[in-house]
C-alpha cells in the first residue's frame, strides 16, 4: 500500500524508520513474546519484550509490512526501553486515542517520533496499519500480568 500524503518532514521521518528499523531483531532472553497480523494491509509483527520487576528492560521486534506499520513499530521500540509498565500502558493509551482523532493526545510529548504518524488518523484503512505495534505491546502487558499473577 501506499504511504497517505502526510506532511514531507513526517513522511520523511517515517521512511527513515522503515529503511532503518530501531530494535529489529530477535530477543535471546524475551519475558513475553505477541505475534500480531493485519490481514487487510499483510502487516505482521512478533513483538518481543524483556520485563524485569515492572520495567521493560529490552524491546525487539521482528515484522514486515507497510512504511506505517514498520515504522510504528520501530518508534514505538526506542520508547520502550527502561520504561516502566504503567508509562508503556499510557503510551499505548496515548498513541491509540491519537490514532482516533484526539487532538489533545496528538500534542502529549511522551510520543516523540509517534506524533509523525498523526496525520494516519485521517486515513482511516491505516490507522490499524499504525496501531499493530501497540495492539502487540497491549497484548503483551496483558499477557505478563497474567503470567505474574499465576
Ligand atoms: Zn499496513
Amino acid at each position: 500500500m501506499e504511504t497517505p500524503p502526510l506532511s514531507s518532514l513526517y513522511q520523511q521521518l517515517i521512511l527513515e524508520h522503515y529503511r532503518n528499523p530501531r530494535n529489529k531483531a530477535e530477543l535471546e532472553e524475551k519475558s513475553v513474546e505477541i505475534h500480531m497480523a493485519n490481514p487487510v494491509c499483510g502487516d505482521e509483527v512478533r513483538l518481543q519484550l524483556r520485563i524485569t520487576d515492572d520495567q521493560i528492560e529490552e524491546a525487539k521486534f521482528v515484522g514486515q509490512g507497510c512504511s506505517i506499520s514498520q515504522a510504528a513499530i520501530s518508534m514505538m521500540t526506542t520508547l520502550l526501553h527502561g520504561c516502566s509498565l504503567a508509562d508503556a500502558k499510557i503510551l499505548a493509551e496515548c498513541f491509540t486515542k491519537m490514532m482516533q482523532g484526539d487532538p489533545d493526545a496528538a500534542k502529549d510529548k511522551r510520543l516523540k517520533d509517534l506524533r509523525a504518524l498523526q496525520g494516519v488518523s485521517k486515513f482511516p484503512v491505516r490507522i490499524k496499519c499504525a496501531l499493530i505495534g501497540f495492539d502487540a505491546l497491549q497484548e503483551a502487558l496483558k499477557t505478563h500480568a497474567k503470567e505474574e499473577t499465576s
